[in-house]
């Protein structure tokens, strides 16, 4: 493809391949507020509401003005001086990284190459500093309201627009309110366009044909299909690993990760086959535990690794690509459930080969980008697949979100009327 053909693909899509451009790094840009606004009608994903961290003054290491006291404590005792030989475990991971690294800057290198791209980018990001809602209090925080003794009682009233045929034959709408149980009850949103919730006075924008389960893990069995074959065939998982991360600890509650032996990943995937996506953090200790026993028993063999390597909106990395613990780039390891790999000449769909890049602007903290559009063409079983985020905060369309605040980043405040 012509570079001007992808620009104009990726104003469509959000989805721009670097490979259409000479190189063989199977690196891909990716415009996330591009992609979610193909999910509206009515309403659209406002970019420095989505980019908010570029909207942030630069925070200064030990700037006494922005640092809270109680984390310049915690960052002193954090501060003893590094043992210059790496242990075992340190060693592994970084020969990991360095297998990575060639991978990442080969990317890195054809997207700082692309000056259409490039310039593309920094537009992307531009706009007003986005106000939210005056008037419309803090955001609800559904981790603390969905463990209260209250739960069972609170309701989201759903504004929907249902067609309706009139007698002359033309078609129109009507908008019909009906209320559900917030919490641990799974709610479709079957409607000509986005619909609107409303919970406790704050609006929520809700895309056509998602579907969520808002629920803590003990109720995660609840989204086991009736019929195998009402599986998905995408299924995304995003867990809330234990980190040393303060600022992970203050954005939410995390799970010992044997508890994630639990997680019914199996009964989850469709019969005719499931793509099985799982984010993990850069800690080896993870990856072993990952790779030798998480996945085995979620009947994940052989995964693939991609990467998403994050980029400031001037095409930079957000950190030093070799600093230890802060890596400028997160992995994905990616498999198949119930799928028979040897049977090459059945299938169809593509079967993953190799690592990829993923590049794109990071949003809010641990907000990851959407991956249907990339991933489509290695999503087996029928079309359009059925998909499945476990642990999400947002909802998509033909998607299922569960976790214990989907709704999060549905907040009208993260979007803008037409
Ligand atoms: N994929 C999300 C995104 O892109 O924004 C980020 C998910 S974040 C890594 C993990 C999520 O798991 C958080 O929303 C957290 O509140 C949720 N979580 C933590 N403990 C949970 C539990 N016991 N049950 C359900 N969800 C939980």
């Amino acid at each position: 493809m012509e570079i001007c053909d992808e620009l104009r693909s990726f104003e469509a899509t959000g989805v721009y391949r670097l490979d259409g451009t000479g190189t063989s790094t199977g690196a891909t840009f990716l415009d996330p507020v591009r992609l979610l606004n193909g999910s509206y009608q009515r309403f659209r994903v406002v970019p420095s509401a989505y980019y908010s961290r570029s909207f942030e003054p630069p925070r200064q290491l030990g700037d006494p003005e922005t640092e809270q006291p109680e984390k310049r404590k915690k960052r002193k005792r954090n501060q003893k001086p590094k043992p210059k030989e790496l242990n075992a475990m340190e060693r592994i991971a970084e020969a990991r990284h360095q297998e990575a690294r060639t991978l990442l800057l080969s990317a890195h290198e054809s997207l700082i190459k692309d000056k259409y791209l490039l310039e593309h980018l920094s537009k992307m990001i531009e706009g007003k500093e986005h106000t939210l809602d005056v008037g419309s209090g803090p955001e609800n925080n559904f981790i603390e309201l969905g463990t209260s003794w209250r739960a069972p009682f609170y309701e989201i009233t759903i504004c929907f627009r249902k067609p309706l045929v009139l007698g002359n034959g033309e078609g129109s709408f009507h908008a019909q309110r009906t209320s559900f149980p917030l919490f641990n009850s799974i709610i479709s949103v079957e409607a000509i366009d986005e619909a609107e919730g409303e919970f406790q006075n704050k609006r929520y924008i809700l895309p056509r044909g998602s579907c969520f389960l808002m629920s803590d893990f003990k109720r995660v069995q609840d989204l086991i299909p009736g019929s195998s074959d009402e599986g998905y065939n995408l299924i995304v998982v995003d867990p809330p690993w234990e980190n040393g991360c303060v600022r992970q600890k203050e954005a939410y509650p995390t799970l010992p990760n044997r508890y994630l032996l639990y997680l019914p990943v199996q009964e989850l995937a469709h019969t005719a086959g499931a793509l099985l996506v799982l984010w993990i953090t850069n800690r080896e200790k993870l990856r072993m535990f990952v790779e030798k026993e998480l996945l085995p028993s979620w009947g994940v063999k052989d995964p693939t690794v991609f990467y998403w390597l994050k980029v400031k909106p001037d095409g930079s990395l957000i950190g030093d690509l070799d600093l230890f613990h802060h890596r400028p780039y997160e992995c994905l390891l990616l498999g198949y459930i119930n799928v028979n790999t040897d049977a090459k000449q059945e299938l169809n769909f593509k079967l993953l080969e190799g690592s990829q890049v993923i590049m794109s602007v990071p949003g809010a903290h641990s907000r990851k980008p959407p991956l249907e559009k990339l991933l489509s063409e290695y999503i087996p079983g029928p079309k359009p697949p059925r998909c499945l985020e476990l642990f999400a905060r947002e909802l998509f369309p033909r998607w299922t979100s569960w976790g214990n605040e989907p709704l999060h980043f549905q907040d009208s405040v993260y979007f803008s009327e037409k």
